[in-house]
């Protein structure tokens, strides 16, 4: 009898273990927090709350012993090296020790707590590139610290003995069960960031790809905010590829997108479209300023030595294409976008058009001059 309330009461602790760390570890990799110290607190707490429960559900180990694996939820913070929350558990857990009474015995269980988890502190920047065996390590520091603590407490007896057994083989158990699944939870989440950046990214330039540019800018209709778009493509880029080769391209393509990353702000939407196309998105400028941001990145590539392999620096120019707009469809946008750099190639490259949908008008602006062209 006594052995299956045994591992039924260890099965439910394992399962509130295992729970708790599935929630902590969400918590963790959670992108939605915007204060720092907010997330910091509440995976404080959780971890806190789920060693006061581990430690209140208990395993019975016979009629007078009982274990506990209040400790494991702390192994699991000192993982991923958050020390802020790791302090606010470490207090909840320890001092909640003192609910079953304030005895000698408890003073000990509440030192015991706060050695692991001073000691965990250490173990994770001594283990920091190998974590299972951090792992591994860190769940026998705190299984020694509780032997320490059991000892001082019951004495070198035969049921400390027997106690130290079973809170050593359980620990363990759970211990290494739960950090295999911190570890794939980590790995994972880890994996699902690098397939989401690859994602969105172009691969060659770093900048957002077609399918980020769609998506982020469907909506921008409803907004309601003025919004302009640029269309860019290099002059005579074939040129570069066929003279100095298709490697020697791709260097002034990566170069190219740094420029624009330079020359943008955080907010703006900058993406590769194409080949040797790009689209940025400004938003609320007036006409005069945006045409103004497009030439001087338009001045900045003229005046950029771009490096290649094998061969002296080159000069390159870029056309600019701009449409200004309020409630427009971005397909709309995009096509005056394309209209603009269709002219601004006609009428002789390296220079900015822009095509302003609210008033009808035709603004042409290269380098020495702007122009402004009623339709
Ligand atoms: P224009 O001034 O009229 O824009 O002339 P252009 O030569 O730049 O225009 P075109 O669109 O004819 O040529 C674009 C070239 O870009 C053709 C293609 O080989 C090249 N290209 C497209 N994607 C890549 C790429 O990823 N890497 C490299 N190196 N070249 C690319
Ligand atoms: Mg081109
Ligand atoms: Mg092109």
């Amino acid at each position: 009898m006594w052995k299956i309330m045994f591992i039924v009461e260890l099965l439910i602790n394992a399962c509130i273990a295992f729970t708790g760390f599935y929630i902590i570890s969400k918590v963790i990799h959670s992108t939605r927090f915007s204060s720092y110290p907010a997330k910091s607190i509440i995976i404080g707490l959780l971890t806190g709350l789920l060693g006061v429960l581990l430690m209140f559900k208990g395993i019975q180990v016979n009629e007078s012993l009982r274990m506990d694996l209040r400790h494991l939820p702390l192994v699991l913070l000192a993982f991923y090296g958050i020390r802020f929350p790791l302090i606010i558990a470490t207090l909840i857990i320890a001092s909640s020790r003192f609910l079953f009474g304030v005895t000698p015995q408890a003073f000990v269980a509440f030192v015991a707590i706060l050695a692991i988890s001073a000691g965990m502190i250490f173990i994770h920047r001594t283990f920091l590139n190998r974590p299972f065996r951090q792992n591994v390590a860190l769940n026998v520091w705190a299984l020694s610290m509780v032997t320490i603590a059991v000892l001082i407490n019951l004495g070198l007896s035969d049921a400390a003995l027997r106690l130290l057994l079973s809170t050593w083989t359980i620990g363990l158990a759970v211990g290494i069960l739960s950090s295999l699944l911190t570890l794939d939870f980590q790995t994972l989440n880890r994996q699902v960031e690098l397939y989401k950046k690859s994602a969105e990214l172009d691969h060659l330039t770093g900048l957002y790809n077609r399918r980020v540019w769609d998506a982020r800018t469907a909506v921008l209709e409803q907004e309601g905010r003025i919004y302009n778009v640029l269309a860019l493509d290099i002059d005579h880029f074939k040129h570069v590829n066929d003279t100095y080769g298709h490697g020697n391209g791709d260097l002034v393509l990566q170069q190219f997108a740094n420029i624009l990353k330079q020359e943008t702000r955080p907010h703006d939407i900058t993406a590769r479209i194409g080949g040797e196309e790009f689209m940025i998105l400004v938003y609320d400028l007036s006409p005069q300023k945006v045409v103004k941001v497009a030439n001087r990145i338009r001045e900045r590539i003229a005046t950029e030595r771009f490096q290649l392999d094998g061969f002296p620096a080159i000069e390159i120019t870029t056309s600019i294409g701009i449409s200004h707009g309020k409630r427009i469809p971005i397909q709309r946008m995009n096509t005056l976008a394309d209209d603009a750099l269709y002219t601004a190639k006609q009428q002789g490259r390296n220079r900015t058009i822009l095509l302003n949908q609210q008033d009808e008008q035709h603004i042409a602006a290269t380098q020495s001059a702007t122009e402004t062209i009623r339709s």
